[in-house]
């Protein structure tokens, strides 16, 4: 019997997809394999409002049980889909079951990059993906201790901005020369930099961690981190804050085209055309960027549900979504559309002292990318404006008394 959709993953891009599914009934039953103990969840406040024990777990739920329930969509947690039969339409899970699928979505996500040096499995050596990670990294973030980041992307900066103001001294290695310099410009690096620096922070670019060595009293801990100039940081616990990894074996070992994630097409499927690919694992040809892109974001997990839920329907409606992230530091929002490669210049609108501003990226006085700090009603227009790959003025744009909207040409 091959009927129905088994999605393999049970985060946030497969929670969306089996509502989806489960509400319009259009591609029948739906089952939803997890190897976590939860229900699908949200991953941000891990980071953040998680993290700090604002939020609580009931709080992180996408949606209640009974949601699926009332989709008729079932949920089998701590179960992994460990073979694909491609031929034969079924898959292998963890408990030895096997479950024919008429449609196969794989919705694997990722798991934290470890770190690659001496003592990197020392007790006190957290990375956060998931709500355990969370939960041992809140409880080790004692009041006068000391936290050493290693990595200055987004994760690692809200890990330091919850630290510092749990009373921790934090220090934040950066191999880079900047932190943010994978996905932001030099101006928002700075800015973040000064802003961490300001809440007592100590960061250091340009330096690589090569060895973690574990407490002089309790050798299965860590005690202390190595740079590569040969400096020591002491340190109570370590945050390996320094990428993701796709889970793409399963694709792989099924004989799917697997190069930075799971290659699909703008539907989100495989070159199988039954089994498709959606989230943090899947590689996809992006019209606004002009090429292939694996993102990780919660827009693009959401955006890609919707996508696959719609070609599982037999509506073929290509993925044409405009990138875009956020990240919540201090009392900072930040949020991110578009990608500034290659731009020419850079206008701001407001005032970094005044923590509230856009930074437009330009290239032939076309809007490329911006990136906005509490700003959140002017960023719904710069999506539009790099939406639409609008050509506007830079004087206009970097005017705050000029409404962004009337930059909105009117076919826009
Ligand atoms: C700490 C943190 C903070 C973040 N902050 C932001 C933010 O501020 N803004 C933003 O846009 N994005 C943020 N993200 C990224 C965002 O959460 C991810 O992009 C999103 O969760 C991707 O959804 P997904 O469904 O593709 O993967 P996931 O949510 O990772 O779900 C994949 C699930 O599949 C499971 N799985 C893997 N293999 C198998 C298998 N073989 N069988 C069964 N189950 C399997 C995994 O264990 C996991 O539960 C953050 C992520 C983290 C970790």
């Amino acid at each position: 019997m091959h009927e129905g959709v088994v999605i393999a993953g049970a985060g946030y891009a497969a929670g969306e997809l089996a509502a989806r599914l489960g509400a319009s009934g259009a591609a029948g039953p739906v089952t939803m394999i997890g190897d976590e103990a939860h229900l699908p969840y949200h991953r941000p406040p891990l980071s953040k409002v998680f993290l700090s024990g604002e939020a609580d777990a009931a709080s992180l739920l996408l949606r209640p049980e009974s949601a699926y329930e009332k989709f008729g969509v079932v949920h089998r947690a701590h179960t992994r889909v460990t073979r694909i039969d491609r031929a034969a339409r079924h898959v292998t899970l963890s408990d030895g079951d096997t479950l024919p699928y008429r449609w196969l979505v794989l919705a694997t996500g990722g798991r934290a990059r470890l770190l690659n040096c001496e003592g990197a499995d020392l007790a006190g050596v957290f990375t956060l993906r998931g709500i355990d990670d969370s939960v041992a990294l809140r409880a080790a973030m004692l009041a006068g201790r000391n936290l050493v980041i290693v990595g200055g992307g987004y994760i690692g900066l809200e890990v330091a901005a919850v630290a510092v103001k749990s009373g921790m001294a934090v220090t934040l290695i950066e191999a880079a020369p900047r932190v943010l310099a994978r996905v932001a410009g030099p101006e928002i690096s700075t800015f973040y930099e000064q802003v961490h620096r300001d809440a007592g922070v100590v960061i250091h670019t340009g330096l690589t961690v090569t060895a973690l060595l574990p407490q002089p009293g309790d050798p299965s801990r860590v005690g202390e981190v190595v740079l590569g100039d040969g400096t020591t940081i002491a340190a109570d616990a370590v945050v390996a804050g320094v990428g993701l990894i796709p889970n793409t074996e399963l694709a792989a070992e099924a004989g799917l085209h697997v190069d930075n994630g799971i290659w699909v097409d703008e539907y989100c499927r495989t070159e199988d055309p039954q089994v498709l690919a959606i989230g943090d694992c899947a590689n996809h040809p992006c019209p606004f960027l002009g090429r292939r892109v694996r993102l990780e974001s919660v827009p693009n997990a959401l955006e890609q549900a919707r996508v696959a839920a719609d070609t599982m329907a037999g509506k073929l409606v290509p993925y044409a979504a405009v990138p875009w992230f956020w990240s919540d530091q201090y009392d900072l929002k930040l949020q991110a559309v578009g990608l500034a490669d290659g731009y020419e210049n850079a206008v701001l609108r407001g005032s970094y002292a005044a923590r509230s501003f856009l930074l437009f990226y330009l290239r032939d006085g076309i809007v490329l990318a911006a990136d906005a700090v509490n700003r959140p009603g002017e960023f719904l227009v710069a999506r539009r404006l790099v939406g639409a790959a609008v050509r506007a003025d830079a004087a206009a744009l970097g005017d705050a008394t000029i409404p962004l909207k009337s930059l909105i040409p009117v076919a826009a």
